[in-house]
């Protein structure tokens, strides 16, 4: 076994691996760009090698750098991680040539599965089966509109090279081909440095089931059981679990087999993914076969007992697969939730800024326990535009799928963060959604549910308006005998109150409470008063009573904000000070902003075009994905302030925009 390894790679990936490496007693190397100079992963590693400025490109892509500090440090291998350089075979070759373990498959199998298009045809030859399509050399563009024609629409344009859900387009017609050809060979070529691109029947409510395989050089080859990843925005996914509900035995082994003919076919080493894309009747296809471990490997890791990473040593190491098929079995039900900084009301952008408070569950070492929580970032830390949003992998575990569930949801209630937007609520709402706590998975799962799970901004309720009232008179009053001595009031009904003025995106609300000998009075956003008690309290969170309603909650104030978290909401009302004036809403001033850092990738509209509600005007790139600039309403645009190429900062106007 090894006794030194790097890890080429960041966050929470890069932690995990070396948190299995301490358990073996592997020394641990960093390596790291200038904006992660203080990161968790560098923090947790023996050593740490700084490689390049923030950009992945200078720093993590950088396989020459990365050698370079491997053979500095006498590491004699290297974890790759996901994503970066995991599935490049000219690294795996360049380490070959150091003298270094790739701790992944030979170079030859990630050839052969790295690009989507040449997989399939290999593919086809060992008679697993595939979804209808194109996936040959021609990428002229006539040539495959006619085959998209031919498929019969909609019809899913995939970059060859693609991962991450990333250079993809459905095409609904033949008069939108060309358009949507375009901009995924934009996206691929910008992402994957790469633009070729294969067409397939786009299925209907099809599910994501996937199989982890792993093999040792001695030639065993095994199936770690499946999970199902149906749950997907923009392709990517969100909630992953395993086992796949519903799945007979039968189709269990079939898949499993399958997979591991696919692995077979390409001379297969180590942990790999052969995903399938199912139909509601069961039948499958293969899609792509992942050349590393998974994001969402730790579903595996919980139903079977193992960890895959001391896996993936032992068998980089020589030493054969620690278990063999028939000693595997299924124990439970395990669920994934990835935890993103992002905004899941605002299509599920990117939400870039520093964690000023993470609270997490009760738990949990990776290893043990119901609830593991694989993380890269700590509070005080930021999520840069740099790098995948991703903020922590929440994994639970249940004797079943309902005890998961339950879990889950209790976890996502106890996950705080304040500074960033988070989708924490929006997973709570997807996991006690009926579809997926009924088990009615596909693809589309979150676009059908759209009104379940965005449903329309609430007013803050009375309980969230009284938590945050209970926190701001406790920060207050500590100490003093009455708490109503010092501060100024106002009279309302007769007795002596005191205006509390919260705010938030959706509404303002005047509350108002006032101190009698059996306790508080509490009357939120002009509604009848109610007795108010604090039942008990641990720190910041809180039990109240209010009238008939009792409630629990966790309050953090950060400066004149309070979020208030309860019930797996997260509120964030703004305390005015009644004596201060009312702040001026600032004019609207009839500019379009970008949404965040980034490059401008193409303008579409001209200065002094007429254009219609929707239209697409400027297409930026940013966190290697397009967003679409879209006018607000129909109108004249004024000035365009940026062109194609330019680098753009987070709120920066892109363009003038008036009404017609
Ligand atoms: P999985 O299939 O393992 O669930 P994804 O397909 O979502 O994972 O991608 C794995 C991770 O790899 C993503 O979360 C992302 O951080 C990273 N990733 C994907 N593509 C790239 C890329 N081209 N460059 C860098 N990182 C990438
Ligand atoms: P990536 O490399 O980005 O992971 P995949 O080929 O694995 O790309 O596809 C990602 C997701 O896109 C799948 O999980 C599925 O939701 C959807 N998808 C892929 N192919 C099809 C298809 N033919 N029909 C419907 N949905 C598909
Ligand atoms: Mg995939």
């Amino acid at each position: 076994m090894f006794t030194k390894i790097l890890i080429a790679n960041r966050g929470e990936i890069a932690c995990r691996v070396a948190a299995t490496a301490r358990r073996l007693g592997i020394k641990t190397v960093a390596v790291y760009s200038e904006a992660d100079a203080n990161a968790k992963h560098v923090a947790v590693c023996d050593e740490a090698v700084l490689i390049g400025p923030a950009a992945a490109k200078e720093s993590y892509l950088r396989g020459d750098k990365i050698i370079a500090a491997a053979k500095a440090t006498g590491a004699q291998a290297i974890h790759p991680g996901y994503g970066f350089l995991s599935e490049n075979a000219e690294f795996a070759d360049a380490c070959a040539e150091a003298g270094l373990v790739f701790i992944g498959p030979p170079a030859s199998a990630m050839r052969a599965m790295g690009s989507k298009s040449a997989a399939k045809q290999l593919m086809e030859k060992a008679n697993v089966p595939l979804v209808p399509g194109y996936h040959g050399e021609q990428q002229d563009a006539d040539f495959l509109n006619g085959e998209a024609d031919r498929i019969g629409y909609p019809v899913l344009l995939k970059a060859s090279a693609g991962g991450g859900g990333k250079g993809m387009r459905v095409v609904e017609s033949s008069t939108q081909f060309k358009d949507a050809l375009a901009s995924c060979k934009r996206e691929a070529i910008s992402s994957f440095g790469d633009d070729k691109v294969l067409a397939e029947k786009y299925l209907q409510r099809p599910r994501h089931i996937e199989i982890q395989v792993f093999a040792d050089t001695l030639g065993n080859c095994i199936y770690l059981f499946e999970r199902d990843c149906s749950v997907q925005r923009r392709h990517q996914k969100v909630l992953e679990e395993a086992p796949a509900p519903g799945m007979p035995a039968e189709r269990r082994a079939a898949m499993g087999e399958a997979a591991v003919a696919a692995a077979r076919a390409v001379g297969y080493v180590g942990a790999g993914t052969v995903e399938f894309i199912a139909n509601q009747d069961g039948s499958f296809y293969f899609m792509e076969m992942n050349t590393r471990l998974q994001v969402e490997h730790p579903v595996t890791e919980m139903i079977t007992g193992t960890d895959l990473v001391e896996w993936q040593l032992r068998v980089a190491a020589g030493e054969p697969l620690p278990k063999q098929q028939h000693q595997l079995a299924i124990h439970g039900h395990a669920i994934e939730a990835r935890i993103y900084a992002e905004n899941p009301e605002k299509g599920f952008l990117p939400s870039i800024g520093t964690l000023r408070h993470l609270g997490t569950p009760a738990a949990v070492s990776f290893e043990l326990g119901d609830v593991r929580i694989d993380s890269g970032v700590r509070e005080g830390d930021a999520i840069s535009p740099f790098y995948d949003p991703m903020i922590a992998k929440l994994i639970v575990h249940g004797a079943d799928r309902k005890q998961a569930l339950v879990r889950m949801a209790q976890a996502l209630e106890q996950y705080h963060v304040v500074g960033l937007n988070t989708n924490i609520a929006f997973l709570k709402r997807l996991i006690e959604g009926q579809a997926f706590a009924g088990a009615d998975l596909d693809t589309g799962l979150i676009e059908r549910n759209h009104d379940t799970l965005f449903p329309a901004a609430q007013p803050a309720p009375a309980t969230a308006l009284a938590l945050a009232a209970a926190a701001l008179l406790g920060s207050e009053n500590s100490g003093a005998a009455d708490p109503w001595g010092q501060t100024s009031g106002w009279r309302m009904n007769q007795s002596y109150a005191r205006h509390l003025a919260f705010s938030d995106e959706h509404a303002s609300y005047d509350s108002y409470v006032s101190y009698r000998r059996e306790g508080w009075l509490f009357s939120a956003s002009n509604e009848a008063p109610q007795a108010l008690s604090v039942t008990a309290r641990d720190g910041s969170a809180y039990s109240i009573q209010l009238g008939g309603q009792s409630a629990r909650g966790t309050v953090l104030r950060d400066g004149d904000v309070f979020h208030v978290f309860s019930n797996g909401a997260h509120y964030q009302l703004t305390w005015s000070d009644p004596m201060a004036h009312a702040g001026e809403t600032e004019a609207e001033g009839g500019r379009l902003t970008a949404p965040m850092p980034g490059k401008v990738v193409a303008v579409l509209a001209s200065k002094g075009q007429e254009v219609r509600k929707g239209e697409a005007l400027v297409i930026m790139e940013a966190m290697k994905m397009e967003h679409t600039i879209a006018a607000p309403h129909d109108g004249v645009v004024d000035d365009i302030l940026y062109g194609v190429g330019d680098q753009v900062a987070d709120g920066a106007p892109l363009l003038a925009f008036k009404t017609a």
